[in-house]
């Protein structure tokens, strides 16, 4: 399994990139308190992505007949580690960027990609991810939102969608849903369908999660009408295409950075106070190292990409790994301040400690749980 997870060397025309694509980020986060920082993921600031737009670091590897910068995922690898380690806010264009766009430009028709994708490089056309629904999470094969089709075509959609990032502030969904069949058939009769959320008939609820924050929301259908263009991919390949959506998803340097912005700041402190004795410096250095692995490890994945290959099984070990120690850093971290009660610690290091230490234990539910991963994982071993 391991046979080509030697450790790569980003190109130099990416590497290449990092000073100007840093000017953009500094010019945009340097106002925002490190605590906001720390929810880059749910940091939805649209025009800070139609500027990251403008400058064409969105739809990196989508075509340019589209739009796109037809570049590499190791291109893509040097623009989201830029953001995400500096605590920038992606979420505006983050889905259409990751996962929407891709999927249409592998499976969209031409006109779908013509109408969509630019303005998704432009960061203009906002995309949700509508899979997971009340029962259906993990068990995405169970999903019961149904999509009859017509004479003519067209779709009428019915049922719920839960979990879904952003769907208030989006333009479109691109759902999960069932065109035949009964969610007793499982994965079959599934089929992907892009929803313009502003047509009649759609409710969005915001969902308040205990950081106080409103990110999520769950999404009512309620006979809602779509022309018979909705239709991405194959009636009833949705979930095939899903899989593969999945797999660009999970396959990112994104399941390393979200605690990042948490070590800098930590760091920062240690520097101040000037604590440098050998517990401190264990700490420190082990955290650097576990990173510094788990990038090159990503930064294998990465290369399996560029050479063609869908690595599913590595990209979901190094999610899993990944994501392991993203959740251990606000705990460490903690821990560590709470056992010098004496420093004097500033309240934005205290407020960002906080809001990870709340969030830490969706990083492993968000883009497919644990145990899911480990399954996979275990079959790609020939385990199960
Ligand atoms: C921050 C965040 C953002 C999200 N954004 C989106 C989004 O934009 N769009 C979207 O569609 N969804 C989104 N989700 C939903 C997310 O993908 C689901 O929450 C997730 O897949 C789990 O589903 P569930 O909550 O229904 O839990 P369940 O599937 O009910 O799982 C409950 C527990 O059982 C375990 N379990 C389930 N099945 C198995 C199995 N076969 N073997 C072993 N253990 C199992 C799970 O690992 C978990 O621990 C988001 C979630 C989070 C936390």
């Amino acid at each position: 399994m391991f046979d080509k997870l030697t450790l790569s060397v980003l190109p130099d025309e990416d590497e290449a990139l990092r000073p100007a694509l840093r000017e953009i980020i500094a010019g945009a986060v340097a106002a925002i308190p490190l605590d906001r920082r720390a929810r880059s993921w749910q940091g939805f600031d649209a025009a800070f992505s139609r500027l990251l737009g403008e400058a064409g670091y969105i739809g990196l590897s989508l075509p340019r007949k589209f739009g796109g910068a037809e570049r590499s995922p190791f291109t893509r690898f040097v623009v989201v580690e830029e953001l995400l380690s500096a605590g920038a806010p992606v979420a505006a264009h983050w889905m259409g960027d990751r996962q929407s766009g891709p999927l249409i430009a592998h499976y969209g028709t031409d006109e779908q990609r013509a109408f969509y994708l630019p303005r998704i490089c432009r960061g203009e056309a906002l995309f949700c991810i509508g899979m997971s629904e009340p029962g259906s999470g993990s068990d995405l094969a169970n999903v019961r939102t149904r999509a009859a089709r017509g004479d003519d075509g067209s779709w009428l959609l019915n049922g719920q969608k839960i979990w879904t990032t952003n769907a208030m502030h989006s333009d479109y969904m691109i759902a999960l849903v069932r065109t035949s069949g009964t969610s007793a058939d499982r994965q079959s009769g599934l089929s992907q369908l892009i929803v313009d959320l502003k047509s009649p008939g759609i409710t969005i609820r915001p969902i308040v999660d205990l950081t106080g924050d409103a990110h999520f929301a769950e999404v009512f259908f309620e006979d809602v009408h779509l022309p018979p263009e909705a239709l991405i991919g194959e009636e009833g390949q949705g979930w095939k295409q899903v899989t593969a959506e999945l797999a660009f998803e999970r396959s990112g340097p994104e399941r390393i950075y979200s605690s990042v912005v948490l070590i800098d700041a930590w760091t920062r402190h240690l520097r101040a106070v000037g604590r440098l004795d050998t517990a401190t410096l264990r700490l420190l250095g082990s955290l650097t190292a576990q990173l510094a692995v788990l990038r090159e490890m990503s930064i294998a994945v990465t290369a399996r990409l560029v050479a063609g290959e869908s690595p599913i099984v590595e990209a979901s070990l190094v999610k899993d790994l990944g994501t392991e120690f993203e959740q251990a850093v606000p705990q460490l971290i903690g821990d560590d301040l709470g056992a010098h009660p004496d420093e004097p610690t500033d309240n934005v290091l205290y407020r960002t400690l906080l809001y990870l230490t709340h969030v830490a234990p969706s990083f492993s539910l968000r883009g497919g749980t644990r145990e899911v991963l480990r399954g996979i994982i275990a079959r790609g071993l020939g385990l199960r």
